[in-house]
């Protein structure tokens, strides 16, 4: 045991009370720590977990001063941390996971020059100020391309696909608020993957089963791990990935999504949190995305992860929750997981199942054959 090992008993504050928080802090309750979470939403997902909330913005300074002073390590759920509460709180030695990496996730051009220059796949893009550049660079990488906003965008939000030139007022609108934007080529790809690791303070990388991911509406539906591809695919990834968390000196969990398309990876956007494509590692590997990362973030050694083969994990949407739960009588087999969100909206994650089954491909035709997915 070192002195800086955080054991049982120490109070994990946790910035984002969302879904994400809530799984983080139900690991760590069952390791014996104590959880203060800030959220500006009363009694948010993770907060009906925890010892207490701080309820608050997540930019205003007095609050995460007062969570500094509270509690002996601090993380979050999600990229969009105040950058100056983040620096605040690493200069207090209370952010193992430091700034680095939120700096670079939380906007995509420096995400993508970064990755870039570390010598990995990306899609091709450039950048696009106004309107004349918009039409010298689609002439340039061609249709069809996607434009994405460089902040703020998740889930699809601060999108545009552009099929043919009478796409470009899409993008005039999107012109009108943002002074940058992404222009890259629409990857027609096989299929979309997530690796997902933890690194530990000591530079250790454990991984996780690369995650295939199936999006609808830009959202994730469901993931299927392992996913379905070559040795070759996985290994491409996890080099990636390894590239990528050494040079961000990354503690903690951490996802990378990629676009497969042949034997070629493109990697598509990093996440310096737990990720939703590893919902499933819960109840199907001896280890979660989540406990992995508190053992990360307190210092305790990383648990080599054991799969127990297969699993599928489908997204709850406020929209999809009343077909699942009709179907109940033939959940048996199903993690049930509800995030307790106050209000049941659309295209809202409510909740997730998750089925395990040491036969993937077995286990996805027995649900395709119930009409699960
Ligand atoms: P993102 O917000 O970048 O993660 O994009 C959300 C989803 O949109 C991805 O998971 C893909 O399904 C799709 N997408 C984003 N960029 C591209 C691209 N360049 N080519 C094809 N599909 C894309």
């Amino acid at each position: 045991m070192s002195e800086d090992q955080l054991l049982c008993g120490k109070t994990i504050g946790i910035i984002g009370g969302g879904q994400l928080g809530r799984m983080m802090a139900t690991a760590a309750r069952h390791m014996g720590y104590r959880l203060i979470i800030l959220d500006p939403k009363p009694n948010c997902p993770a907060a009906q977990l925890a010892d207490q909330q701080i309820i608050a913005s997540y930019d205003d300074i007095d609050a995460i001063k007062q969570l500094g002073k509270v509690t002996d390590v601090v993380t979050y759920e999600f990229e969009n941390v105040d950058l100056e509460s983040a620096q605040y709180l690493a200069q207090l030695g209370l952010l193992p996971q430091g700034t680095k990496a939120l700096e670079m996730t939380q906007d995509r051009e420096k995400e993508k020059h970064m990755i870039k220059m570390l010598g990995q796949p990306v899609v091709p893009f450039q950048m696009v100020r106004n309107l004349v550049e918009l039409k010298r660079v689609m002439k340039e990488l061609g249709l069809p391309a996607i434009v994405k906003t460089c902040q703020g965008g998740y889930d699809g939000k601060g999108q545009v696909t552009l099929f043919s030139e009478s796409d470009i007022a899409k993008v005039e609108v999107l012109l009108q608020e943002e002074d940058r934007l992404i222009y890259e080529s629409l990857v027609n790809f096989d299929c979309e993957i997530s690796v997902i690791f933890t690194r530990s303070a000591d530079g250790k990388i454990i991984y996780f089963p690369i995650a295939e991911n199936q999006h609808r509406d830009h959202m994730l539906h469901m993931t299927i791990a392992p996913a379905r591809v070559s040795q070759n695919i996985f290994d491409q990834g996890r080099e990636a990935a390894k590239v990528i968390a050494n040079a961000l000196g990354v503690i903690g969990t951490f996802a990378i999504e990629l676009f497969v398309k042949g034997t070629d990876v493109y990697i598509n956007e990093l996440a310096p949190r737990p990720h939703n494509s590893g919902h499933f590692t819960i109840e199907a590997c001896n280890i979660s995305q989540f406990e992995q990362h508190i053992r990360a973030i307190c210092r305790l050694p990383l648990t080599p992860v054991v799969f127990h083969g297969g699993a599928v994990m489908v997204n709850l949407l406020g929209d999809n929750l009343d077909p699942y739960f009709s179907k109940i009588d033939q959940l048996e087999r199903a993690h049930i997981h509800i995030y307790g969100k106050d209000q049941i909206q659309a295209k809202r994650k409510m909740g997730h199942l998750t089925f395990v089954d040491p036969n993937r491909d077995q286990l996805l035709m027995t649900l395709k054959d119930q009409q699960l997915i």
